[in-house]
């Protein structure tokens, strides 16, 4: 069978990593390993940054760690990869009980924000670093470093330190120690968030392609949603280090299990929009709302901005401002005091200060509590997806 770095060394393209762990004992095959990580806590002080946080990676999936900053996201990456001690909890890899190893013994690779990148050795010699640590044998190491450069496209650039290197080429080399290293786990922390717009989005799909065609086990670090949307077979969304909400991107943009969720995935985010709140025509927002399936023990409905219907009747909105995008405008208009998004296809002829009548579907309407709980059940298994299956109903709220 095929190892990690030799099927890694088919792949096309460009990806860069690197390897913290350097890991001299543990085995090193290209089975997927799956992550269990079980009540864990950790504490500074009178911080609580990880709060009996319990989630599952399955072998060979890329799980996102996503949530605002501050919320423990790298602490949890650092508890998994042995660079922190949890205070309460069990981390296992591959069905093996890691929590009192340390890092060397753990079978991962990291990449980090930062690089991490000695700045007195070149590429090569960065990338070979960890190779070195485990003494593999100097006709496997060139081997690896021949195929990795490849991979990640920093043929050519070996004999630069990293001050030579720009933002990418520096991330790339991170990338390429973590190739090398053939490890089956792989942590990532916001490995992206040094690079241009473009760049990104390009090192996104590079990483996603490794992950898959190696089958790597990943979790991987960041606060940036439309990352974590593209890239994650599954979302553990943390929030003042507890876990909101964990399913996969479809699940989360859905059937949000509760406002924080549905305000932080989407772009522009889901609207929220308060049922007792005053109307742009007097009257609360619930008074205009002629749709029965609307639960009286309803807060708030959450609707997304492309399934908001702008059309004769509804919600009266003034219109503050239309970005056109090209494929698309997004209105952004006030129903009362709340602001509320609207996506409408191609180029919309709306003007600020316009007023438009809002609408929605009554399947796409999702339903909160005074506590901002989804009254639906968020975490019941999810019907097939097909826009079509859903009711045929074009009547807008309050028609
Ligand atoms: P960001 O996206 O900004 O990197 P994060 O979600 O990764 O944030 P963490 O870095 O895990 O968050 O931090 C979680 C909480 O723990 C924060 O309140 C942070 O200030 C605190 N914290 C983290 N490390 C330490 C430390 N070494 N000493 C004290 N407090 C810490």
């Amino acid at each position: 069978m095929d190892d990690i770095f030799t099927r890694a060394s088919r792949l096309p393209g460009s990806i860069a990593a690197m390897s913290i762990v350097e890991d001299a004992t543990a085995e090193t095959n290209s089975m997927s390993r799956g992550i269990r990580v079980s009540g864990l806590v950790r504490e500074f002080g009178p911080v609580r940054a990880v709060d009996a946080v319990s989630f599952e990676v399955e072998p060979g999936s890329l799980t996102v760690l996503l949530g605002p900053s501050g919320c423990g996201k790298s602490t949890i990456l650092r508890l998994v990869a042995g660079l922190d001690a949890a205070d309460a909890g069990r981390i296992e890899i591959d069905g093996r009980d890691v929590t009192g190893l340390d890092p060397a013994h753990r079978g991962v690779s990291m990449v980090f924000q930062s690089y991490a990148l000695f700045p007195h050795l070149d590429v090569r010699e960065n990338i070979l670093f960890g190779l070195k640590v485990r003494r593999i044998e100097r006709a496997e190491r060139e081997r690896r470093l021949a195929d990795a450069a490849r991979i990640v496209a920093l043929d050519g650039l070996l004999g630069r330190r990293p001050a030579q290197l720009s933002g990418g080429q520096r991330q790339r080399v991170a990338l390429a120690r973590a190739i090398v290293s053939q490890q089956p786990v792989c942590l990532m922390d916001e490995p992206l968030s040094n690079l241009d717009a473009k760049l990104r989005a390009e090192m996104r799909d590079e990483i996603r392609d490794l992950q898959r065609q190696l089958g790597l086990t990943m979790i991987y670090v960041t606060h940036d949603q439309v990352e974590a949307m593209s890239m994650a077979d599954r979302i553990v969304l943390l929030r003042d280090g507890r876990i909101e909400q964990a399913g996969t991107p479809h699940t989360l943009y859905e059937r949000p299990g509760s406002t924080f969720v549905a305000r932080f995935i989407g772009m522009p985010p889901m609207n929220v929009i308060a049922l007792d709140a005053d109307s742009e025509a007097g009257g609360s927002v619930r008074s205009l709302l002629a749709d029965a399936r609307v639960p009286q023990s309803a807060a708030a409905i959450g609707v997304r901005p492309e399934h908001m219907v702008v059309g004769d009747g509804g919600l009266p909105a003034t219109v503050r401002s239309a970005d056109y995008l090209g494929g698309e405008t997004v209105l952004r208009a006030r129903v009362g005091t709340q602001e509320i998004f609207v996506k409408v296809p191609g180029r919309a002829a709306a003007r600020a200060g316009q007023t438009l009548h809002l609408g929605w579907r009554p399947d796409d309407a999702w339903p909160f509590d005074a506590d901002g709980n989804a009254l639906s059940d968020a975490t019941a298994p999810e019907p097939p997806h097909d826009c079509a299956t859903r009711t045929a109903n074009p009547r807008a709220a309050g028609n």
